[in-house]
């Protein structure tokens, strides 16, 4: 079975290098030096100020909605992996769904303004597959309405945007660093931020709201991420270019093989100024029957396609309903094939000759 995605994982001899500094100092989480030494490459590998390494991409969004003060409505996008809206519920804050836009699939700042009310405290939009929201228009709504803006970037890694990284936008990005991301730690994620005091609050946060050994200045959680998991990341990150290109390679593939298609199939639309990341490869197929067929077609090949992103999350049992018709067409309406680094060139010709053959050659 060719995955929708694969792990990347290093040279076994390079990660167990990382174990053996770990068997010598026998410090194994809290705040290590490989934690803390991941943080500051990561910083500067993307060019940002502040990140906050956790153990996961769900509670980096929830850690970051934490020390935001996030409360009341939160508006937020129906179109996106489930943990965006899941966190909000957790995090006690109601989301309110605005539509996307029909062309990027992020949220639509127009439709955003009309839905802020004054129990409004924040937007926490997603750079769905890397693809980056509106953000000036965002961060110009933020300011004159008085709301925090937090964006789920833990599809964009490594994005950047106008010639600096996606990531500076915002109060705040969340990051994902899942074993099925394009860079990961096993399990991880984290915050990223340029102002020094939110970095404090998040760190505090992770670790029990405590500051020094006998001080526990509010309730905290244990998000920390060990040794184990940041030696995975030190590995990784200096092959993020490889791991970008590796992914291009493929995306260009299916690019080139789906030219033969009769009718052209819709991508979503990446703004101008936008250095991509290859994160997904995703398709907005002509109607959800299409989706069906293409996705049999390819399992019949031993190919497995994800519709990243189903069910729009306007239409989860645990959330206000709310009507996001362009978010529910697009949920209905795409399908990603298998993108990672080492798929044989081969055998995404073939992947992209199946879609070709379901849906109509030229
Ligand atoms: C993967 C993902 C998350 C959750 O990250 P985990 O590290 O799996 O907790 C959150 N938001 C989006 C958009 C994601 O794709």
């Amino acid at each position: 079975m060719i995955r929708v995605s694969r792990t990347v994982l290093p040279p076994l001899e390079e990660y167990v290098a990382y174990l053996e500094q770990l068997w010598d100092s026998a410090w194994v989480t809290n705040n290590g030096v490989l934690l803390r030494t991941l943080e500051s490459r990561l910083a500067e590998t993307l060019g940002v100020e502040h990140v906050v390494v956790v153990a996961n991409g769900t509670l980096a969004i929830q850690l970051a909605l934490r020390a935001l003060e996030l409360h009341g409505e939160v508006i937020t996008t129906p179109f996106s992996y489930v943990a965006t809206a899941s966190s909000l519920v957790w995090e006690g804050c109601r989301p309110v769904f605005a539509d996307i836009e029909a062309d990027t699939l992020t949220l639509d700042p127009a439709r955003a303004e009309a839905l802020v009310t004054p129990a409004t405290t924040g937007i926490l939009a997603t750079h769905v597959y890397g693809v980056p929201c509106d953000v000036e228009v965002l961060a110009r709504l933020a300011e004159r309405k008085g709301l925090r803006l937090v964006y789920d970037a833990a599809h964009a890694f490594g994005v950047r945007y106008r010639g600096r990284s996606l990531l500076t936008w915002g109060d705040a990005s969340t990051l994902s660093f899942h074993a099925t991301k394009l860079f990961h730690t096993v399990e991880g994620g984290a915050v990223v931020t340029a102002n020094p005091s939110l970095a404090e609050a998040v760190r505090r946060l992770r670790s029990f709201g405590q500051t020094s050994p006998d001080v526990f200045v509010e309730p905290g959680i244990n998000a920390k991420a060990s040794e184990f998991h940041a030696a995975m990341g030190l590995c990784l990150l200096p092959r993020l270019p490889a791991l970008i290109a590796g992914r291009r390679e493929i995306a260009e593939i299916y690019d080139r093989g789906l030219t033969r298609l009769a009718t052209p199939v819709e991508r979503p639309r990446l703004r101008p100024g936008t250095d991509w990341n290859y994160a997904y490869y995703p398709l907005l197929l002509p109607d959800e029957g299409s989706v069906l067929r293409v996705q049999q077609r390819l399992r019949n090949a031993e190919v497995e396609t994800r519709r990243y992103f189903y069910p729009s999350l306007s239409d989860l049992p645990y959330v206000s309903a709310a009507e996001t018709p362009i978010s529910r067409r697009a949920a209905a309406r795409v399908l990603c094939l298998p993108l990672w680094p080492g798929l044989e060139p081969a055998r995404a010709v073939a992947i992209a000759q199946l879609v070709v053959e379901e849906l109509g050659a030229a």
